[in-house]
């Protein structure tokens, strides 16, 4: 690919929180530029936003139709390639479908719609257009949550019984939707967030992780949401057990009332002979226990001998050597690299690579829906388990 793909953004203007760290991620391997953008529902501080990111004033937009309408008609040497969507949730399906309908890639926030009706639809979208679309649930990005893959999927630890996958954090352990807190009064709106709080917000990335590092899809749960904080309505923790296709059972905490956390998502992996343990909080350290071993730590970015070489999937997603810490940004940055080298490797009519497609995609959006629609079907009815609606 001899240029940068060019990128527009709805959403993500200076009143926004995750937005910025959009950009930061598509920046940091210099083959995306962000060129158009209709950052804000907020006139002013769309305009302002544009202003401080040097878009010019014509190709920032009042709202995501103008844009995509207007970016159709540029040469094809200008217009944007794909577009980012950085909205609250009920703002994710209308632009993605109208971007893919109108020939543009698509990189969305999860959850990927409000309802499992509009991301049934946006898959169909995909299909039928060709278009890819990239779902930036952040943690899959991490080097060694590849590495846990790989060595999963290669029977390091036997056959798999076990998973145990964690998210609790405590931002929203008070009313903080009335204190002006923008996020979380939109998160805490069924009409903007979906059915759910905590399992749309966290617990779709704490499954996603689950699926993606075991390679086994949740096949029946039995949930158990609450509504702590008084004046909501929508759940702020759940515990949900989980039955796995081939027998596994795992458990799935999310939580925005666990007082006190960060982001401490961390997820534990049995299998007959061992097991792992990766944390968030603690990305670079990958812990393998294994029966009658002392205990392992992989860490990122070692050049280790057979038969503990780092997998493909992890050194493909590195960038500095060992005990520079990795973080976030870099595994969010991963994952628009390899959005980047698959649409641009489409371009030249070359197949990816399975490194370059190493990314979630519109199936994993359907399958975080159909997760809250179950998690909440379940928790509505007196039925002790419930089959994944998909
Ligand atoms: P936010 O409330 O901080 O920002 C939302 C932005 O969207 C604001 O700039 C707002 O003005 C803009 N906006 C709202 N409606 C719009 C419209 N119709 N047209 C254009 N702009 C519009 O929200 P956030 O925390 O940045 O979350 C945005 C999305 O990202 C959500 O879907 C959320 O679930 C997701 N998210 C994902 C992660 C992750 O780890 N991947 C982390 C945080 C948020």
């Amino acid at each position: 690919m001899k240029r940068k793909l060019r990128m527009g953004m709805v959403g993500g203007g200076k009143d926004a929180f995750i937005g910025a760290v959009h950009r930061i991620a598509a920046n940091m391997d210099g083959k995306i530029e962000l060129v158009c953008g209709a950052f804000s529902i907020n006139p002013a501080v769309n305009k302002e936003s544009a202003e401080e990111l040097f878009i010019p004033q014509d190709r920032c937009y009042a709202n995501f139709e103008e844009m995509i309408t207007k970016e159709r008609e540029l040469p094809e040497g200008e217009r944007m390639d794909f577009l980012t969507i950085v909205t609250p949730n009920f703002v994710h399906y209308a632009p993605a479908k109208m971007a893919l309908e109108n020939g543009f890639n698509v990189v969305i926030e999860k959850p990927m719609t409000i309802s499992l009706e509009e991301a049934i639809s946006l898959k169909e979208a995909v299909e039928r257009t060709g278009k890819t679309l990239c779902l930036t649930h952040t943690y899959s990005g991490y080097p060694l949550v590849k590495q846990a893959k790989a060595m999963v999927q290669e029977g390091y630890f036997g056959k798999i019984r076990k998973i145990v996958v964690e998210y609790p954090q405590g931002w929203l352990s008070q009313l903080t939707e009335r204190e002006g807190n923008a996020g979380a009064a939109w998160r805490t709106d069924p009409k903007k967030s979906g059915r759910s709080l905590a399992m749309g917000d966290i617990g779709t990335h704490a499954a996603h992780l689950a699926e993606y590092v075991t390679g086994l899809k949740i096949q029946e749960v039995c949930a158990d949401l609450t509504s702590f904080v008084e004046g909501r309505t929508l759940d702020d923790d759940g515990s949900v057990l989980l039955r796995f296709e081939n027998g596994a059972k795992g458990v799935l905490m999310a939580s925005q009332i666990s007082a006190g956390e960060e982001n401490a998502l961390r997820i534990r992996i049995y299998g007959e002979k061992g097991g792992l343990e990766w944390a968030n909080e603690d990305p670079n350290n990958l812990i393998i226990k294994m029966t009658g071993q002392p205990r392992q730590l992989f860490r990122t970015g070692n050049a280790y001998q057979a038969p503990f070489t780092l997998s493909s999937f992890a050194t493909h997603n590195t960038r500095i050597p060992a005990g520079h810490p990795e973080g976030l940004l870099e595994s969010f940055a991963n994952i628009y690299r390899n959005f980047a080298l698959t649409v641009s490797a489409k371009l030249e009519g070359r197949a990816p690579t399975a490194e370059e497609l190493d990314f979630p995609n519109v199936d994993d959006g359907v399958r975080g829906m159909a997760f809250i629609e179950t998690v909440v079907n379940n928790n509505e009815s007196n039925e002790k388990w419930t089959k994944f609606v998909l």
